[in-house]
C-alpha cells in the first residue's frame, strides 16, 4: 500500500521515532506548527478516525494514553497542550492514516477551525 505512515512504522522511509510499542509509533512532525509537535499513529493501517468502532475503540484509548505520556516525557504536561485528530478532506487530513496531533511548547491559538 502507498501510505507514507505505513512506511515510516515499517522503516521504509525515516522519522525521528520517539517511542513504540505494538499497536502504536510516536515521531516528530516533519513540519512542525509549535516547539512540541509529535504524531502519535498507529502500526496498522487505518484511513481515519471514521474507523474507530466500538470493536477497536481501545485503540484510540490508548493513543490518548500515550500522547499523554509523551506530553509528560516533553515536559508540558501541566501548562498544557493539544491533541487534535483531523479527518477527511473537510477536516484538514492530508495523511490517509490515522494519526494523533500532540502540540505544545508555545501558548496555543483558540482558533480550532
Ligand atoms: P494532517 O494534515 O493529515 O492532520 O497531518 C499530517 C501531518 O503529517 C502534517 O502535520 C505533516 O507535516 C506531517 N507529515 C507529512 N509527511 C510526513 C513525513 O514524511 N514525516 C513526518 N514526520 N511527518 C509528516
Ligand atoms: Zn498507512
Amino acid at each position: 500500500m502507498d501510505c507514507i505512515f505505513c512506511k515510516i512504522v515499517g522503516g521504509e522511509i525515516p522519522a525521528e521515532v520517539l517511542y513504540r510499542d505494538e499497536q502504536v509509533i510516536v515521531i516528530r512532525d516533519i513540519n512542525p506548527q509549535a516547539p512540541t509537535h509529535l504524531l502519535v499513529l498507529p502500526t496498522t493501517h487505518l484511513a481515519s478516525i471514521r474507523e474507530i468502532q466500538a470493536e477497536n475503540a481501545s485503540l484510540a484509548g490508548h493513543m490518548t494514553v500515550v500522547a499523554n505520556d509523551m506530553a509528560r516525557r516533553e515536559g508540558m504536561f501541566d501548562k498544557g497542550y493539544r491533541l487534535a485528530i483531523n479527518c477527511g478532506e473537510e477536516g484538514g487530513q492530508t495523511v490517509g492514516h490515522l494519526h494523533m496531533h500532540v502540540l505544545g511548547g508555545r501558548q496555543l491559538s483558540g482558533q480550532l477551525g
